[in-house]
């Protein structure tokens, strides 16, 4: 037993409301080489803004292809951010000691957000600029469904309708955020349902029963096409939701200045990309600018690794082919991840523009299986005293994985990582782990090989 210490230390770096950053930032500009655009799936020229236009408001199509490196946060979103904004860095004193590392640990938490994760930062402009342009409902996709309760929360606020299609697979296992995103005042389907074109063909396919986030785009994307006064709004993987993110990894430079720590390692979970591009594209701009020199590392979960065993190539976003084709790391939109318990990270590609920075050069990616993530979500809440959501698990074992290499090596590394969302609804998965039911699903490497068939043939890529 660890004797009882007695000494006081900081554990959190906060900001005051007028240090808040009031800008988001647009990494595109800075990049060495433009990321290939999104090309129109029947003339394979690419999409311009009129063929994005039925799905999302002109502001927002403005942001994805904007060359302004910074993009003024409107008023009315920093007034909602600023209920739980800026968001704590804290460093992680006691889980460094319990692993014995010389390493410093510093989490940037958005599970004090009040939908429990980073996914009101885009949730709320996106609800924002659809209210300027007097659209009445919004339909999503959502998995564990952390962002139906961010978009029904930000529909609540800017009093517009709200209509969720979720994962059959967490529909079914997670209960009690679908009551949440019901209590916001939003309507949430299962999906495969039987109300869309898409999810009655797609939902005939027994293998398709526990659904995927790409059915589920499918069946909410049909649904804003076929009424103009209703739009979609993704939770990721767009240039812009990732950069609305960017206020994350804006206070955390500001957070790790005061604390005095240069950082050495970012390293952030990956889904879409958005939480990982939201924390990581500032540092990355301070990199590429020489002023710092952080390797920055990608966790992604073992049975859907879409950037370590993915293609680079054009893809649909959603499984029924409805989206325009967009070059990313992909598995094929067909690729039915197992049903592991960071619903978040079950996506079969990765957003382009980090699809893009990786093929650069300019971050790693690592894959982890879920056991070793939870050991270390375990090890987190009984030191840290947050239980994490399942998928920044993914990322917390890789910080653990970096600070016993720097217990070898005896450097005291700098590691900042995203806590993005608590675990508060996925206590089910803990429960699977505790109780030693929980397994690593092997991916055949067939399964993987299968799924690329069917990628869209585009001459020259
Ligand atoms: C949605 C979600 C993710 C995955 O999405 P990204 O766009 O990759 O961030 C990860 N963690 C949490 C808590 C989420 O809600």
């Amino acid at each position: 037993m660890a004797s009882i210490n007695e000494e006081v230390r900081t554990h959190k770096y906060t900001l005051t409301e007028d240090e808040m950053p009031t800008q988001w930032y647009n990494i595109i500009p800075d990049l060495p080489a433009p990321p290939p655009p999104a090309l129109h799936p029947g003339t394979l020229q690419p999409a311009g803004p009129e063929d994005f236009a039925p799905l999302f408001p002109m502001a927002l199509i403005m942001q994805e292809v904007s060359q302004d490196r910074y993009i003024d946060i409107p008023g009315a979103v920093l007034d909602v951010y600023r209920q739980w904004r800026p968001s704590p860095l804290f460093r992680a004193h006691r889980l460094e000691e319990a692993l014995g590392t010389p390493a410093k640990i510093y989490y940037k938490y958005e599970g004090v957000s009040p939908a429990g994760s980073h996914k009101p930062n885009t949730a709320v402009p996106q609800a924002y600029y659809n209210k300027l342009d007097g659209i009445k409902k919004l339909t999503t996709e959502t998995g564990a469904g952390q962002w139906g309760t961010a978009l029904a929360f930000a529909c609540a606020l800017f009093d517009m309708e709200c209509e969720v299609f979720q994962v059959g697979a967490s529909y079914d296992k997670k209960p009690f955020r679908r009551l949440m995103i019901e209590v916001f005042g939003a309507t949430v389907h299962r999906s495969p349902s039987d109300l869309t074109e898409a999810g009655r063909m797609l939902g005939a396919d027994p293998r398709n029963q526990s659904g995927s986030l790409g059915i589920a785009i499918s069946e909410a994307v049909e649904m804003a096409v076929k009424d103009p006064d209703t739009r979609y709004a993704l939770g990721s993987v767009l240039n812009h939701v990732l950069m609305h993110q960017t206020i994350i990894g804006e206070e955390a430079l500001l957070q790790l200045a005061k604390a005095g720590d240069t950082p050495d390692l970012i390293v952030g979970c990956t889904g879409g990309g958005s939480n990982f591009g939201g924390l990581a594209f500032p540092f990355l701009r301070e990199k590429m600018a020489g002023k710092i020199n952080p390797r920055i590392l990608a966790a992604e979960p073992a049975s859907c690794p879409s950037l370590t065993k993915g293609v680079y190539a054009y893809d649909f976003g959603d499984t029924a082919g409805m989206t325009p084709l967009m070059k990313m790391h992909t598995l094929g939109k067909d690729f039915i991840p197992d049903p592991i318990h960071a619903g978040g990270l079950r996506y079969h590609g990765m957003a382009p523009l980090i699809s893009h920075i990786y093929e650069l050069g300019l971050m790693d990616a690592e894959s982890v299986p879920q056991t070793e993530c939870f050991k270390a979500a375990v090890l987190f809440a009984r030191t840290e005293g947050i239980v994490p959501a399942p998928e920044p698990t993914h990322a917390i074992a890789l910080a653990i994985r970096e600070a016993l290499k720097a217990k070898e090596t005896g450097e005291e590394t700098v590691i900042v990582t995203a806590l993005c969302g608590h675990g508060h609804f996925d206590l089910t998965a803990y429960d699977e782990y505790l109780s030693g039911n929980m397994v690593d699903e092997q991916v055949t490497e067939a399964r993987f090989a299968e799924a690329l068939q069917n990628l869209p043939q585009v001459p020259g890529q």
